[in-house]
C-alpha cells in the first residue's frame, strides 16, 4: 500500500503546475534519494547553509546564498534583514519595527498576497504609481521618479516583484535604490525558467532575490533560495537559525558569519518560523544542479513532448500549444471547448470529479481556455490527460 492509500488520500494527476495547493511537483528520483540520504547523518546546520551558499552564490553570481522553507520564507527573512542590519537589539524585537527603518517602497501593480511575508516581518508598505496602463484609461504604471519620491530615511528596502511585465525596468529601480543608499530585495520565486534568471536580477543589481525551490527547479516543494549581499544574508541567516548556544561555545562558518561582526549574540530570530531542515537543504541543492545540467533546451524538449501528446489526443478540437519556440518559456497546451457543448469551468470540473483525479488549469476560464502545463506530469501521465480530456469533450 502507498503512503497515500494509507492514509486515505487520493492522488492526483497535476496538470496544472507546481502550486503550492496541489503539493507542488514531481522531485526527480536523484533529489529524493539525496533527501532520504541525507536523513541519515546529523550535521551542523550553519555549516550546511554555508555550504549552501558557496553553491547558490556560484549558480547566482551572487556573493553568498541560503535556503528556507520557500521563497516566501526568503522574502520574510530579507525583508527583516534590511530592517535590522546586525543589530541584534532589532533583531530581537521584530516584528515590533519601531525605531527603526520599517517601510518599504513597492510599485502598486506589483502588489500581490504574497508580499504578506515582507508584512509578516514588521515591513510596511508605501505604494507608488497608478497603474492606468492596465485600465486602458492611460499608458502609465510607475515611473523611477515616482519611486525615488517615496524614498525616505525610514526606507528600509525597494521591494520588487519580478515578472516580464513588471515596470520601471529593474535596473532603473536597482540604480535609483543605490543612489539613496536603499537595498532593492526582489521576488522572483516562479521566474525559472529561462534558467539566464538565476543570474540575471543579480547581475540588474539585486541585493537580495528569492527563488522558489519546489517550482521549476524541481527541488523539496518546502525549500527556496536566497541570494544577494553577504551582509545582507548573514543577517538573514542570524534570524532564522536556532542560535540557541553560549556566546563563547558558538563557533558559526566565517563565510556565512562573520562573529567578529557582531556585538553580541542574536536569540531566536523571526525566520525561526521558516525553518529548513538538512533533507529540504541537500535536496535543493541536488535539484538545482540537475536544473542547472539540463539546461533549457532539453527542459523545453521535455515540456513540448508532452504537450504534444495531450494536442494529439485531441485532433478536431480546438487545441493550441503555446511557447513552443521559445525555450525559455515553458509551453503549455491551450483547449476552446465548444462552448454549445461545455464551459471551460465544466471541463476542469468533470476531470477534477473523476477517477484518476486530473488538474487542469482554469486561470484563463474567461476567454473559454484551459490550459494543459506539463510541469508536474510524470512518464505516461501527458497520455491519459489527453485521453479523458478527449473522452469528457466528444463522450461516445
Ligand atoms: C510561488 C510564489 C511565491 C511563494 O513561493 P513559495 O516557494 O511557495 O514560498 C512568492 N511569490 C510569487 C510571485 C510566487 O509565484
Amino acid at each position: 500500500m502507498t503512503v497515500y492509500a494509507g492514509l486515505g488520500v487520493r492522488t492526483l494527476i497535476n496538470a496544472k503546475g507546481p502550486a503550492t495547493r496541489l503539493s507542488g511537483g514531481i522531485m526527480r528520483p536523484e533529489v529524493a534519494a539525496a533527501m532520504a540520504e541525507a536523513s541519515q547523518a546529523c550535521v551542523d546546520i550553519a555549516e550546511l547553509q554555508a555550504a549552501a551558499s558557496r553553491v547558490i552564490a556560484e549558480a547566482t553570481g551572487a556573493e553568498a546564498g541560503y535556503v528556507a522553507s520557500g521563497a516566501s520564507a526568503c522574502l520574510l527573512i530579507a525583508a527583516a534583514a534590511c530592517m535590522t542590519g546586525l543589530d541584534p537589539g532589532r533583531m530581537a524585537r521584530l516584528p515590533d519595527a519601531r525605531g527603526m527603518k520599517n517601510q518599504c517602497v513597492m510599485v502598486r501593480s506589483q502588489r500581490n498576497f504574497y508580499d504578506h511575508a515582507i508584512r509578516a516581518a514588521g515591513l510596511q508598505i508605501v505604494e507608488v504609481g497608478l497603474p492606468d496602463r492596465y485600465a486602458g484609461a492611460g499608458v502609465r504604471d510607475a515611473e523611477g521618479w515616482e519611486i525615488d519620491d517615496a524614498i525616505t530615511e525610514m526606507t528600509a528596502a525597494v521591494f520588487y516583484v519580478a515578472d516580464s511585465q513588471s515596470r520601471p525596468p529593474l535596473p532603473e529601480v536597482t540604480a535609483i535604490a543605490h543612489a539613496r543608499g536603499v537595498p532593492v530585495i526582489v521576488d522572483a520565486a516562479a521566474q525559472l525558467p529561462p534558467q539566464d534568471n538565476l543570474r540575471r536580477f543579480i547581475a540588474e543589481g539585486a541585493d537580495l532575490v528569492a527563488f522558489s525551490g519546489g517550482k521549476a527547479l524541481g527541488g523539496p516543494q518546502a525549500s527556496g533560495i536566497l541570494a544577494g549581499r553577504r551582509d545582507l544574508v548573514m543577517a538573514a541567516a542570524l534570524q532564522h537559525l536556532d542560535l540557541d548556544v553560549f556566546w563563547d561555545m558558538w563557533e558559526p562558518p566565517a563565510s556565512l558569519i562573520d562573529k567578529q561582526r557582531l556585538k553580541g549574540a542574536p536569540q531566536h530570530g523571526i525566520g525561526r518560523s521558516c525553518k529548513a531542515g538538512k533533507e529540504e537543504i541537500v535536496g535543493l541543492l541536488t535539484a538545482l544542479r540537475l536544473f542547472i545540467a539540463e539546461g533549457d533546451t532539453a527542459r523545453h524538449a521535455r515540456w513540448l513532448k508532452d504537450c504534444e501528446t495531450v494536442a494529439a489526443a485531441l485532433a478536431g478540437h480546438l487545441v493550441t500549444v503555446t511557447g513552443g519556440n521559445d525555450v525559455g518559456l515553458v509551453p503549455t497546451v491551450e483547449i476552446t471547448p465548444d462552448p454549445e457543448r461545455m464551459s471551460a469551468t465544466a471541463l476542469c470540473l468533470a476531470l477534477q470529479h473523476a477517477d484518476p483525479v486530473i488538474v487542469l488549469d482554469p486561470a484563463a476560464r474567461e476567454r473559454g481556455v484551459v490550459t494543459v502545463n506539463p510541469m508536474c506530469l510524470k512518464p505516461g501521465e501527458a497520455e491519459i490527460v489527453g485521453r479523458r480530456i478527449a473522452e469528457v469533450l466528444a463522450p461516445r
